[in-house]
């Protein structure tokens, strides 16, 4: 069976888990053989989306664009995984209704989690006013109203957050016949 292309798109706030699965997600699928491309928020922003800020225009923009790679990408039968706080619900739909293909993955863990996993030590200068605009301390954080996935990432392990992701894969029919065995 031919790879069918889809955009998985992880959003949440930082320090949510959205890398840790993410990476977790892409070895797996790179195992069985599947053709993957990773666009990573911070990556994208260091190279294709250069230059731009954390307004909402700004944002909306570095996102229209991570997901017009998407499509291209998935409209080639790759399989794409996304990670990007990406905090505005109407851009990640717009995105959604261009790519046709598209699981949203909510990965979900309360500010107070993340905040005190603080792994980028970010929080800290976003409390004391270093950093500006950071989204869930002084910017909107938008959750999805239907994300075809929920990651309770402060309830779950990692490997459960994974096997989410693939059963959902696995049910809407992303994945190639070979790998559903070995989830079965
Ligand atoms: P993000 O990419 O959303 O900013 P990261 O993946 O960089 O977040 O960081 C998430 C942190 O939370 C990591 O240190 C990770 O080990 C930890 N963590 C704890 N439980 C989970 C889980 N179930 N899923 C993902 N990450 C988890």
């Amino acid at each position: 069976m031919q790879q069918r292309g889809v955009t998985v798109w992880f959003t949440g706030l930082s320090g949510a888990g959205k890398t840790t699965i993410t990476r977790a997600v892409e070895e797996k699928l790179r195992s069985q053989g599947c053709k993957i491309e990773i666009l990573d928020g911070d990556i994208i922003r260091e190279n294709l989306t250069k230059g731009l800020g954390f307004s909402k225009e700004d944002r909306d923009e570095n996102i229209r664009r991570i997901g017009f790679v998407s499509q291209l990408l998935t409209r080639n039968g790759v399989i794409v995984l996304v990670s990007a706080i990406s905090p505005y619900r109407a851009i990640r739909e717009e995105v959604r209704q261009k790519i046709g293909n598209f699981v949203e993955v909510f990965v979900n863990a309360p500010l107070n989690v993340c905040e005190e996993r603080d792994v980028k030590g970010l929080y800290k200068k976003a409390r004391t006013g270093e950093i500006k605009n950071f989204t869930g301390v002084s910017d909107p954080y938008e959750p999805p109203t239907n994300p075809e996935v929920e990651c309770r990432t402060d309830l779950e392990t990692r490997d459960e957050s994974v096997d989410k992701v693939f059963r959902t894969l696995q049910e809407l029919g992303y994945l190639p016949t070979n790998s559903l065995a070995e989830i079965a």
